[in-house]
């Protein structure tokens, strides 16, 4: 990508050089002659907004390719224990215990394990928000946990749950809860799950089945290792040495800090006091705070963390890019607010 010229862009992005050419305008580089090479950064603003990944090329050796947690969402029918389910894993999380079992609502929270791995649990169920996340673009979940009642078994929003995760092409671990009831009955809802065509892996497919209870806390260590385990048969790789590529989990307006956004950095590293558009919305990263609420001066991939800073609220599923200045910063939001990105979008 690094020297293509806006002919070239338009050629491999299928958009048209005059598209192309308010893009550039859009993000504060001058329209100059569509011969003329772009800097990769500019590229790369770009790319993203036409929806291409652009890549790095011209950086050989050195680059740092780090293992990253799985970045989990739990899905399932209403009242089947997904918010029960959560709250018990929170509680197993060293950090959690470390911090007194306090830790921030933030629409995510990372789970430590004594091994030193972890595991990042996107703490809004709900299809909605998981459908508006992916409509946005947003591909924030590696793994899906289905819950499932033993008691009720296969019920319609399962159904759903199913579908959204093989739409999304996300790999499903199914957490069979509630075992402790009397009425339990695990079996029936594995081969309920069998007929809806789940390959479980007992019976020879390579979905992996877990029988937890949110209520007496059983299982949850089962679960855990089964999604590390899932995780690891992933290669779930990011690179750190780059700036960061971060989505929107969830933002709020806070009465002394502004506008503050729950972010999970894809690629890249987030740095307290870079520029970055978030959405329609752009700022200033002024501080950057973890699930305790403790300050860092950046996130890793899969880490979630609260950024403040931002001049409004930006949206769930809305992509976090790095920019280079105020500036570029400025132009790229005000673009985007006015609409030409998404135009793009949709004829996408
Ligand atoms: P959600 O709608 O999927 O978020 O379900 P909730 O977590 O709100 O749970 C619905 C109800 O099921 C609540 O009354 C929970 O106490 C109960 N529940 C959740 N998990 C378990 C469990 O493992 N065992 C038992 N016996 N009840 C559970
Ligand atoms: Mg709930």
């Amino acid at each position: 990508f690094e020297g293509m010229t806006v002919v070239e862009l338009a050629k491999r992005t299928g958009e048209s050089i005059a598209t192309l050419q308010d893009i550039l305008v859009n993000v504060g580089e001058k329209a100059g002659s569509e011969f003329d090479p772009l800097s990769i950064d500019v590229a790369e603003l770009v790319g993203m907004e036409v929806g291409i990944k652009v890549r790095r090329q011209h950086f050989n050796g050195g680059a740092e390719i780090l293992p990253r947690p799985p970045v989990v969402t739990v899905m399932g029918h209403v009242d089947h224990g997904k918010t029960s389910l959560l709250d018990a894993l929170r509680q197993t999380s060293v950090a959690a215990k470390e911090a007194g079992g306090i830790t921030q609502h933030l629409g995510a929270f990372v789970v430590g394990m004594p091994s030193g791995s972890s595991i990042t649990f996107l703490d809004t169920p709900g299809h909605a928000a998981f459908s508006a996340m992916r409509a946005r673009g947003a591909a924030v979940t590696d793994i899906v946990v289905l819950v499932v009642a033993a008691d009720d078994g296969v019920m319609p929003q399962t159904l759903e749950a199913m579908s959204h995760a093989k739409a999304a092409n996300v790999p499903v671990i199914v957490a069979i809860n509630k075992c402790d009831k009397p009425a339990a009955n695990p079996e029936r809802v594995k081969i309920q799950l069998a007929s809806e065509g789940l390959q479980l892996e007992e019976m020879g497919g390579d979905v992996q089945v877990v029988e937890v209870s949110a209520v007496k806390k059983t299982g949850l260590d089962d679960l855990e290792e089964t999604l590390l385990l899932q995780a690891e048969i992933m290669d779930l790789k990011a690179r750190v040495d780059r700036p960061a590529q971060a989505y929107v989990v969830e933002a709020r307006l806070d009465k002394g800090h502004g506008p503050l956004a729950t972010a999970i950095v894809n690629t890249g590293t987030l740095v307290c006091g870079q520029y970055v558009v978030a959405g329609s919305e752009w700022g200033r990263i002024r501080a950057i705070r973890d699930m305790v609420g403790k300050l860092a001066d950046r996130a890793k991939p899969a880490m979630p963390v609260e950024i403040e800073g931002l001049k409004g609220l930006p949206m769930a599923g809305d992509d976090v890019v790095v920019v280079e200045s105020e500036e570029r910063a400025r132009m790229l939001s005000a673009g985007r607010r006015k609409g030409n990105l998404r135009k793009i979008d949709l004829c996408r």
